[in-house]
C-alpha cells in the first residue's frame, strides 16, 4: 500500500509538473521535491450547516434551480456549502498527500459522524448545555441540534489534523455586502496553525481576486486585532471551532466563502474557482507543514 502511495504520490507531482503548473501549486520555485515525505495531512471537510439548522437561504428562482438541491423553492447556504465542498473534493480526491472525511454528504450528516455523536454523548451533551458566561451570546440552537454543531469539532479531533468547515454569509438584497473572511478560535490548542492556515487562506483568496469581506461580525468575549480584522479574519467562540467551554487540540478554521446571495447564481466555473482558491491554500499549508520551511526561499 505505501508503495502504490508512493507512486501515486510521483505520478500526481510529475504530471503536476508536465501539465498544469497553474492549477498544481506543489509544483513552486525552489520546491525541493526530495523532501516530502509523509505524514499525509488529513482533513475533516464541512460542508456547514443542514436544513436543520440553515438560516440563509433565497428563493429558487432567483438563482440557479439546481441549486436548489432539495427541491423546496429555496436556495439555502447549507446546498451551496455542499456544492462547494463536492467542488473541493475532486480535488482532494486526486491529491495523494492529503486525506479527507467530510461531516456531510449532500446536506446530511454521515453514518461516521452520528457514530461519533453517539459514542461522545456524554462530553458533547456538556459542550452543548453547559452555564454560558455573562457577555457571552446565547446558544442560538436547541440543544439536540447544538450537540451536533459540537460534534463537528469532536468528530475532526477523531479523525483527523484539520477541520475546515465551510459556510457562506447571509446579506438581504437592501444589505448588499461582499467578500470573503475566515474565523479561527482562541479555544484551540493551535490557534499558532489555525492562524498560519488563515493567513494562507486570507493570501490565496486575495491573489485570486476575491475581496475582503465589508462586514465581519465580531465577538464580545475576545477582541479580534485590527490587523487580522484588515487580513479577513476574525477570533471568535463557535461551537463547531472551540468556545470557552472546550477547547479542540486540532487546527481549525471556517470559511466564509462569501454572500449568499452573490452565489446563488454562480456558474460551474466560479463554483470550480471558488473550491480551488481553498484547495491551493490547503496545498501551502501542507507544503509549509511537512516539508522544509525554506521552501520559498
Ligand atoms: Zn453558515
Amino acid at each position: 500500500m505505501r508503495a502504490y502511495n508512493s507512486l501515486l504520490k510521483w505520478a500526481f507531482l510529475i504530471s503536476a509538473f508536465l501539465f498544469n503548473n497553474n492549477y498544481f501549486h506543489y509544483y513552486r520555485k525552489g520546491f525541493s521535491y526530495n523532501k516530502i515525505n509523509y505524514p499525509i495531512l488529513n482533513i475533516t471537510l464541512d460542508p456547514g450547516h443542514t436544513n436543520e439548522t440553515n438560516f440563509a437561504k433565497f428563493p429558487a428562482r432567483q438563482g440557479r434551480k439546481d441549486f436548489d438541491t432539495d427541491n423546496d423553492g429555496w436556495i439555502e447556504e447549507y446546498e451551496l456549502n455542499s456544492i462547494v465542498a463536492d467542488s473541493l473534493e475532486t480535488r482532494l480526491k486526486n491529491d495523494p498527500l492529503i486525506n479527507y472525511v467530510r461531516t456531510k454528504i449532500d446536506g446530511k450528516y454521515t453514518k461516521a459522524f452520528l457514530e461519533c455523536l453517539i459514542k461522545n454523548d456524554s462530553l458533547i451533551t456538556e459542550m452543548a448545555t453547559r452555564e454560558r458566561l455573562p457577555n457571552e451570546p446565547r446558544a442560538y440552537l436547541p440543544v439536540h441540534l447544538g450537540k451536533k454543531v459540537y460534534n463537528i469539532g469532536v468528530f475532526a479531533e477523531n479523525n483527523s489534523d484539520l477541520l475546515l468547515s465551510l459556510h457562506f454569509n447571509k446579506a438581504s438584497w437592501s444589505n448588499n455586502y461582499k467578500g470573503f473572511h475566515v474565523i479561527i478560535s482562541p479555544n484551540n490548542e493551535k490557534y499558532k496553525e489555525s492562524l498560519e492556515l488563515a493567513k494562507i487562506i486570507s493570501r490565496t483568496f486575495r491573489e485570486k481576486g476575491y475581496k475582503i469581506s465589508e462586514c465581519i461580525p465580531t465577538d464580545p468575549l475576545t477582541e479580534t486585532p485590527d490587523s487580522l480584522l484588515k487580513e479577513g479574519i476574525v477570533i471568535r467562540n463557535l461551537a463547531a471551532l472551540g468556545d470557552p467551554g472546550h477547547k479542540l487540540t486540532k487546527p481549525v478554521v471556517l470559511i466564509e466563502c462569501g454572500w449568499l446571495k452573490d452565489y446563488i447564481n454562480a456558474s460551474d466555473k466560479e463554483i470550480k474557482e471558488l473550491s480551488d482558491a481553498v484547495y491551493y491554500s490547503i496545498q501551502e499549508y501542507v507544503i509549509r507543514n511537512n516539508f522544509d520551511g525554506n521552501l520559498y526561499k
